[in-house]
């Protein structure tokens, strides 16, 4: 069985406990993982803290910063193959799209090595004749990262990638559900010759470890991305050590088609939009919100495409869907989808376990009509689409709000006024028109109302890891 260690003050090794990694495509453990606790966070909390304050790291200038934040993307695009294989194996996320993620998980990481020193402070004129007034802006301080397991390099690199060109040091808690992608980078991060303790990554249980980081009184900045009812516990916590927080949280995103929209290419962001990541993807579009006289003629080029997708061994670059990461998601899968078919929605395909061995589910859409159904209302994280019509424009937008997420929304139609009229009305961070999912690291990506708050991506993104420091001189 591999073995993997976690990276602290630049050394890795061992944690206070280990445990097994499952590989999802068979249910078996195939590696060893350390298991931090509070000694760990402690010890790697303490170094980011001794870098931030002392030696090479607190002495760099931003542009220099910003040539190890490129060192590191090009040693990222250099073992990209290593890392994808890694996440596939421990997350079940197929190859085919880990790795087309590590090539942006790249591009993010060069975004903020360039902004490294462009990041500026501000001159004030001020009400007063004797007085020089600026405002520096310093690193926010030791950031704790808490990443869930899907794309976990991704989910980390937009809290990296920022934080790091702000000059904060960080601890990076992986996910305990497959934390290996993360692990290996740490080797990257070692080899592009970031100083010790500029970058901790620990893996553990979030009870334990996350919770000993999180309430940490080190800690000036908790980046959190993982369930709202997780984001509850990380802000209780906060309110011990006064973090500030930014929360990248679920959601339950409407995917609104109306009835002149290219039925063909919506279907095609339909089926991405909610079967990519096998549904694991915080933005799946899992609720179709469709115009009824177009329902049935949408519903049934969707069946054809569900009925079809290539299910398979995730480390096989034919497979479309792989399994879900964990038999525990899958257990709340099923359960929900029987509860709404309880409930009175109906079938229109998948609702069964596609293979015998690993965590798989078939790719399922259920017609939710006139139901109140469960699978409308859970983030079910998983490859199951709750389709619900509607008659008007004003429809649309309340089945789109009747959330109490707000991460994303698709619309698709090729009448331009209204699609302006819906970005307005829409309450989410995203609005995609005529297309869905895509992601740049020059735009911000986070959510409304129990999808969290702060962004990640653009420029934003890194003063948020900033501090200004407003200095008077008399002259
Ligand atoms: P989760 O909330 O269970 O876990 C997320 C992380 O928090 C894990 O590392 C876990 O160990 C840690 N954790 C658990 N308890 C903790 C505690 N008490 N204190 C501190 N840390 C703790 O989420 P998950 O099941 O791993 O991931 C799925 C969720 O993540 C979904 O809700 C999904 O929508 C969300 N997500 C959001 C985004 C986004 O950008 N908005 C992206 C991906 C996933």
């Amino acid at each position: 069985m591999q073995r993997f260690q976690q990276f602290i003050n630049g050394s890795f090794e061992d944690g206070s406990g280990r445990f097994e990694s499952l590989d999802p495509a068979t249910g078996k453990p195939w590696a060893e993982m350390p298991e931090a606790r509070e000694a760990d966070v402690d010890r790697a909390v303490d170094a980011a803290e001794t870098a931030l304050l002392d030696g090479p790291w607190a002495a760099m200038t931003a542009t220099w910063r910003g040539k190890l934040l490129y060192k590191l993307a090009d040693l990222i695009a250099a073992n990209a193959q290593k890392l994808a294989e890694l996440e596939t194996r421990d997350t079940g996320k197929i190859i085919r799209e880990t790795s087309a993620q590590i090539a942006y998980v790249a591009d993010y990481y060069r975004y903020y090595a360039g902004l490294a020193d462009k990041i500026e402070g501000a001159y004030l004129s001020i009400d007063k004749p004797d007085m020089d007034v600026w405002l520096r802006r310093e690193p926010a301080g030791v950031v704790a990262a808490i990443v869930p397991w899907n794309s976990q390099l991704f989910l980390s690199a937009v809290k990296l990638g920022p934080a790091l060109a702000a000059g904060c040091t960080l601890v990076v808690k992986a996910s305990e559900d497959g934390p290996a992608p993360l692990l290996e980078f740490a080797r990257l991060v070692h080899q592009a010759g970031f100083p010790a303790g500029v970058v901790n990554i620990l893996t553990g249980f979030g009870p334990s470890c996350g919770s000993a980081l999180t309430r940490h009184a080190k800690i000036a900045h908790i980046a959190f991305t993982g369930g709202p009812a997780t984001a509850s516990a990380v802000v209780r916590n906060s309110a011990e050590n006064l973090a500030s927080t930014s929360l990248e949280l679920g959601g339950k995103s409407p995917f609104i088609v109306f009835a002149d929209a290219d039925l063909e290419s919506a279907a095609n962001a339909q089926v991405a939009g909610i079967f990519a990541a096998t549904g694991q993807s915080c933005v799946a579009g899992s609720r179709l919100i469709v115009e009824a006289s177009v329902k049935e003629r949408f519903l049934s080029i969707l069946k054809a495409k569900a009925d079809t997708i290539r299910i398979g061994l995730p480390l096989d670059m034919a497979t479309e869907v792989g399994p879900l990461c964990t038999e525990r998601q899958r257990l709340l899968i099923e359960a929900t989808v029987q509860a709404s078919l309880d409930a009175g929605a109906k079938l229109v395909a998948g609702g069964s376990r596609p293979r015998d061995e690993g965590y798989y589910y078939a790719p399922t859409i259920l017609d939710c009509d006139g139901v109140i159904s469960p699978s409308v209302e859970t983030e079910l994280f998983g490859p199951v689409l709750s389709v619900l019509s509607f008659e008007t424009e004003d429809e649309a937008v309340r089945l789109a709000n009747d959330t109490r997420y707000g991460l994303a929304a698709g619309v698709f139609t090729q009448n331009l006024t209204r699609a302006h009229r819906m970005i307005k009305r829409i309450r989410a961070g995203i609005v995609w028109v005529n297309t869905y999912r895509a992601v740049s690291p020059m735009a911000p990506f986070g959510g409304f109302g129990q999808s969290g708050h702060g962004r990640e991506g653009g420029l934003q993104a890194a003063l948020d890891y900033t501090r200004t420091k407003t200095v008077w001189v008399r002259t």
